[in-house]
């Protein structure tokens, strides 16, 4: 299985664009930053909000933990060469602390709502044009040949007042290589593509397009997580209850895939569940014939057929956003 698109990094860019273990990093000084108050911690980091000193310019401070060297040199390599990039979030500088040489990652700083809060509160338009800016970031760093691996809500930051959107937590980034098996412990449980949950290792950025349709499920249907997994395993059966049972059977047929143990007697057997049937009074203002069609073409077992980032932008249900912006 090989990429569809942006599959030549081998012959477009030289070793040093991907080969990241040699990275020398520029460290930046640590006193120019003032810290003000914690906003976050993740599995790999504790963030913090920030000021630079000189400027007074906010920012967010994301204090790395204790974690391999090469892991720290492959999320700097990605978010230097991304950049700059639309709604890429923005990298200031790179600092360690001189006593514990703890690494911190310095952003610029974006005034986000909670999605709990936020995505409920979304026209039927924000979230055609949120969604849009969205895939500008995923395409653009698929074109940069970086696959994002954990596409999720907590990784979007939204500014509803400036209706800017960026793309954040490039921990799990990498390199897209044909011909390479990645690791399949990467993305959110309720976010993993079919790929993952059944180990199927030589997979491409067709992933990060499953974990956005995903999430656009879950703003559409008003159903975060959409697909909500107890365990890796319960994960695929509930994916299976909506997508069927037939078209997993032959999607594993394909390529050639057997299912762990685990699998045997909870799969089951199931009918695809139409879109229609996920409609209600509290998230009827979303639904359409043309945001079900462009979920039917994100949400495939099969990641050869999904949608690429570029053709889900030029789908029938972006038009009024595409429309506005050519003005
Ligand atoms: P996780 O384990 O959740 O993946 P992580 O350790 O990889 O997290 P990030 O996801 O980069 O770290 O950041 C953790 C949290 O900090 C985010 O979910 C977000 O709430 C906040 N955050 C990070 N970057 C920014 C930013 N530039 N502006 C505003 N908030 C941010």
């Amino acid at each position: 299985s090989i990429a569809s698109v942006y599959a030549d990094v081998n012959t477009k860019e030289s070793k040093d664009y991907y080969e990241y273990d040699n990275l020398l990093v520029q460290w930046g000084v640590q006193d120019h930053y003032e810290i003000c108050r914690k906003v976050g911690r993740g599995k790999y980091s504790e963030v913090f909000e920030g000021a630079n000193i000189l400027t007074k310019e906010r920012c967010v401070i994301k204090v790395l933990k204790p974690v391999k060297k090469k892991k720290i040199k492959r999320e700097i390599k990605i978010l230097q060469t991304l950049n700059g990039g639309p709604n890429i979030i923005g990298l200031l500088d790179i600092v360690r602390d001189p006593q514990s040489r703890t690494p911190a990652l310095v952003f610029e700083c974006v005034n986000n709502t909670e999605f709990k809060i936020l995505y409920p509160r979304f026209t039927d338009y924000d979230v055609r044009y949120y969604m849009f800016e969205l895939l500008k970031a995923v395409d653009y760093c698929h074109s940069r040949y970086i696959m994002h691996r954990d596409i999720k809500p907590h990784n979007v930051m939204i500014d509803h007042e400036k209706r800017q959107l960026r793309l954040i937590d490039w921990g799990l980034a990498d390199f897209y290589i044909p011909g390479t098996d990645y690791n399949v412990r990467v993305a959110s449980r309720c976010f993993k593509g079919p790929e993952l949950l059944v180990d199927f290792q030589r997979y491409d950025y067709s992933l990060d397009l499953w974990s956005f349709g995903t999430m656009l499920a879950g703003m559409i249907f008003r159903k975060e997580p959409f697909f909500n997994g107890q365990d890796n395993y319960d994960q695929l059966v509930k994916i299976a209850r909506v997508l069927g049972t037939a078209k997993l059977h032959a999607y594993l047929k394909k390529y050639n895939i057997t299912l762990d143990s685990h699998f045997d007697g909870i799969l089951g057997s199931y009918q695809p569940k139409p879109w229609s049937k996920f409609v209600g009074p509290a998230n009827k203002k979303y639904a359409s014939p043309e945001v079900f069609d462009l979920l039917d073409r994100l949400l495939c077992y099969d990641h050869q057929e999904r949608l690429t980032a570029k053709q889900a932008m030029e789908h029938d249900w972006f038009k009024p956003v595409r429309e506005k912006e050519s003005v």
